[in-house]
């Protein structure tokens, strides 16, 4: 079956960055579901498997724009450490939710140094170019109601 828009496609793929190092993995035991056409995907990865069948094996390089976007360096901030109150140990790797312009933004932490914490709101894959090796399959119409929710029904779904 073709993948096109509405229709549920199962995928094992692995993704690396521009010098090889694998940074995820999705395996036969834990495929990734998802819903085509509903932006459940980063855009050039939905891009390069539409129309491609169940079976297709799929190489797609994807340029930041594609995939997470651009490093924006104004999204990185040094605030200072008494901004999280009731937190007694802030370490680089640390992630919190905060409050943006447009709403909860995911930050994360990279430096701790006295009483100054810096802190990144970029998406960790930001301005990352990323190469996904694909081997789509399964391919199979999405129903009435996972159409109607924007994402795909089974297994892990909370309702
Ligand atoms: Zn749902």
């Amino acid at each position: 079956m073709q993948v096109t828009v509405n229709r549920v496609v199962t995928i094992h793929y692995t993704l690396t960055d521009d010098s090889g190092t694998v940074l995820d993995q999705a395996d036969a035991e834990q495929p990734l579901v998802y819903l085509h056409g509903a932006g459940n995907i980063i855009p050039g990865l939905e891009k390069a498997l539409t129309d491609k069948q169940s079976g297709d094996q799929v190489n797609v390089t994807i340029a930041p724009v594609d995939a997470y976007g651009e490093r924006v360096e104004s999204m990185v901030q040094t605030v200072p450490r008494k901004m999280f109150q009731g937190i007694d140990d802030i370490e680089p790797g640390m992630r919190f939710q905060a409050d943006g312009n447009t709403g909860p933004v995911l930050v994360s932490v990279t430096k701790v140094e006295d009483d100054q914490v810096t802190i990144d709101g970029n998406h960790p894959l930001a301005g990352e170019t990323l190469t996904f090796a694909v081997e789509i399959a399964d391919v199979r119409d999405a129903t009435a109601e996972e159409l109607e929710h924007g994402h795909v029904h089974g297994p892990g779904c909370q309702h």
